[in-house]
């Protein structure tokens, strides 16, 4: 197979740990980190490292969507890691990113990731934002997008987050740096498994919209490469990310934009995967990054909607098989609904997806 996009999502427990590589003619592929998980990824994402060749080492950008323990907490250590020299670019947003007026007080002084950054820490000084002129990561208005066209590389498209949503992320600062600090708290909703039967039924569950403020700043990206799609939907919002999708699509004159990979929104939670979002971005194959743990992620009814929304046959791949994400891969309902489940081989690996080139 000519393999244009090859993504791995890799076992970070609650959390999201990306490698995506594009094919080149000739030498590396270009290659790029989508957040580290939480504290614990670390040790298996060096060990992923450490296997590259020494002169292969080079990750072209690492971007950091959200400041959330299950995504940062990697990164830190990363950071202070051999490898932190070898990124040509970091994409995140600090305190300096903020829209004008709207940071906290007090909240100028960085967090351990800004320092990091600014090579006040560990290191050097580190290249950060550069794609954006140093500036924010911001589609502005909802519906906006950024494209980044990258040299003998994949177009990106930035998709979330709007100058709202970091603007709301901006008054409330320091309670979401202490918050990364202390980790998850644990959910109270019960854990219990209902039945699958009648997914119509479990698509339809009423369920309110994500709220929280570090979700809604989310960094999401649309990459295309060679005539493959694949979307990040880090833990953005459905509204935001939808609508950004729907600009995307807008401005090529179509009603809705076809994907090969759709990396759900905030580990498939149901207030994140929305019909509306499925709707503008449909796929062939669906990416779900959780092992369930203090969230209980996915959520029946964010996959129920995928199956019943997404164009025919398409393929949910699982990074951890758990005893939400096994019910999923009943013959009988793959067949009633006409899709397929998929699983890593081995429970440390990831789940690796490779998408052919298309003319
Ligand atoms: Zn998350």
């Amino acid at each position: 197979m000519n393999t244009a996009i090859r993504i791995e999502v890799m076992p970070a427990r609650l959390g999201d740990c990306l490698l995506v590589e594009c094919a080149r003619e000739s030498g590396q592929p270009w290659r790029m980190l989508v957040d580290g998980g939480p504290p614990g990824t670390w040790p298996r994402l060096e060990q992923k490292l450490k296997r590259l060749e020494p002169h292969e080492r080079h990750i072209d950008v690492a971007v950091v969507t959200h400041i959330d323990s299950d995504h940062i907490g990697g990164m830190l250590p990363f950071l202070q890691s051999e490898y932190a020299e070898h990124v040509g670019d970091y994409w995140f947003n600090g305190p300096k990113h903020m829209p004008p007026g709207s940071l906290e007080r007090g909240a100028k002084q960085g967090n351990s990731l800004v320092a990091a950054l600014q090579g006040e820490s560990f290191g050097p000084v580190l290249p950060w934002n550069q794609a954006f002129d140093g500036g924010p990561i911001n589609t502005g208005d909802e519906a906006g997008f950024i494209e980044v066209p990258v040299p003998d590389g994949p177009l990106i498209t930035v998709l979330s987050p709007t100058c709202k949503r970091l603007a709301i992320l901006a008054r409330e600062w320091l309670g979401t740096i202490e918050q990364a600090k202390r980790g998850p708290q644990d959910d109270l909703r019960s854990d219990a498994l209902e039945p699958l039967d009648d997914l119509a039924a479990v698509a339809a569950q009423e369920t309110s919209d994500d709220t929280s403020a570090p979700n809604g700043s989310s960094i999401a990206l649309l990459l295309e490469h060679r005539g493959a799609r694949v979307v990040l939907g880090a833990d953005a919002f459905g509204n935001v990310l939808g609508a950004g999708l729907a600009g995307v699509a807008a401005h090529r004159g179509l009603q809705a934009l076809e994907v090969d990979a759709f990396k759900l929104p905030h580990h498939a939670s149901q207030r994140n995967v929305t019909e509306a979002l499925l709707e503008v971005a449909p796929a062939r194959h669906y990416l779900v990054s959780t092992n369930g743990d203090t969230f209980h992620h996915p959520d029946d009814a964010a996959l129920a909607r995928v199956v019943l929304t997404a164009p025919d046959g398409p393929t949910l791949w699982f990074n951890y098989r758990t005893k939400r994400t096994v019910r999923w891969a009943d013959t009988k309902l793959c067949e009633r609904y006409g899709y397929t489940a998929r699983f890593p081989e081995k429970p440390e690996t990831g789940t690796v997806l490779e998408l052919p080139a298309r003319p």
